[in-house]
């Protein structure tokens, strides 16, 4: 099934990572990187996002610091 807001979320999402199939599909993104122990890009800022490092433990020392 298709989403039917990918377009809507597409356009407010600040995944930069290209060619990724999830982009503005927040379930399968989200369940993605979940199964990864991430976090999708929206968690974190322009910079951090720039990383492509999703790791949780990206997120929470980034925090801290
Ligand atoms: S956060 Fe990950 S799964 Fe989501 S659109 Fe970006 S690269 Fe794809």
């Amino acid at each position: 099934m298709d989403c039917v807001n990918q377009k809507k979320n597409s356009a407010r999402c600040n995944c930069s990572y290209p060619g990724c199939s999830r982009h503005g599909i927040c379930c399968e993104c989200i369940s993605y990187h979940r199964n990864h122990s991430e976090l999708p890009a929206c968690y974190f800022s322009a910079a951090e996002e720039r990383t492509y490092n999703r790791s949780i433990s990206y997120f929470v020392g980034s925090r801290r610091s």
